[in-house]
């Protein structure tokens, strides 16, 4: 009989839009022996193994792809100077929530307000953002750059966006900074995804529960890494792995409850794997 008791978090594995992205490459991929992503489809190395053996390319440089290529433009969007060649076909897997933020932030720009993008700069879906909120737009990742953010003109209207994928608690430090600022209109749009935050919520009501935390996902995967970093900050006994070759027997000796929650782009099995993995090492 095992030992230990494990309990995954039901808000794990593949979120909606993932999900979608995969779905919409797959069927492409059954028409289409190569197609070209704009960077990784998701922020998965295995996934991105696995889609690369059906056929998707991680495209390097644009410029050097022909006219006839087809591009697929991943989950979290492009910025739309990407595509400044109009040639070529494209396959959009852009999540629909992703596609409402950018569309907030078109608006925000015809009313010319200043946008301020919640979120980490070097990040796909961020990039992209800034590229549709153009040259009046600025990225703070945290409370402490906020702090520090002030605009030249006092005149200006200001709207604070998030990234999809950021932590809910680092949204709102943000904005409580900018509400103390003298800005002539400040108005502020949450548009952390449901599932990223119903994600964090049950993954820190469950490291406070268990003896151990194991977060599955992508080093790559902000959303991965901003859980593991919350699950630690409540439970020191919290590993970030990608795969279950990654766990170590150590980590779980003597560890009577283990909790297990993933980034949302990290595939069903990675679990059944993990879970299969502690039960051998346990019996
Ligand atoms: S985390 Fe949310 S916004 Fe991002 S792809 Fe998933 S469902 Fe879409």
């Amino acid at each position: 009989m095992s030992k230990t008791k494990i309990v995954v978090s039901s808000n794990s594995g593949f979120c909606f839009g993932v999900k979608r992205a995969l779905d919409i490459a797959k069927g492409a991929l059954k028409k289409r022996k190569t197609i070209y992503s704009l960077g990784p489809i998701i922020h998965n190395p295995q996934v991105v193994r696995q889609f690369s053996e059906m056929g998707l390319v991680v495209a390097g440089d644009i410029e050097k792809l022909c006219k006839d290529c087809t591009l697929l433009i991943p989950s979290h969007g492009i910025s739309p100077d990407v595509l400044k060649e109009k040639a070529f076909t494209c396959i959009d897997t852009t999540c629909p929530l992703v596609g409402r933020v950018q569309k907030i932030v078109r608006e925000l720009r015809e009313k010319d307000y200043f946008i301020i993008i919640v979120g980490n700069r070097k990040h796909p879906e961020v990039k992209g953002l800034k590229g549709i909120a153009g040259r009046n737009s600025r990225v703070l990742k945290n409370k402490k750059e906020a702090k520090t953010f002030n605009l030249s003109s006092k005149s200006r209207k200001v709207a604070l966006i998030s990234q999809t994928t950021a932590s809910l608690t680092n949204f709102k430090e943000v904005l409580s900074e900018m509400t103390k600022k003298d800005f002539a209109e400040f108005i502020h749009f949450n548009t952390v995804c449901k599932n990223t935050i119903d994600r964090q919520k049950e993954a820190a009501a469950l490291a406070k529960k268990v003896d151990a935390m194991i977060v599955i996902g992508g080093k790559n995967s902000a959303n991965t890494s901003k859980l593991a970093k919350a699950c630690k900050n409540i439970n020191k006994n919290t590993c970030h792995i990608e795969s279950f070759k990654d766990l170590r027997m150590n980590f779980l000796k003597g560890r009577k409850t283990i909790g297990i929650v993933t980034g949302a782009s990290t595939p069903p099995y990675a679990i059944r794997e993990v879970v299969k993995k502690i039960r051998r090492i346990d019996s």
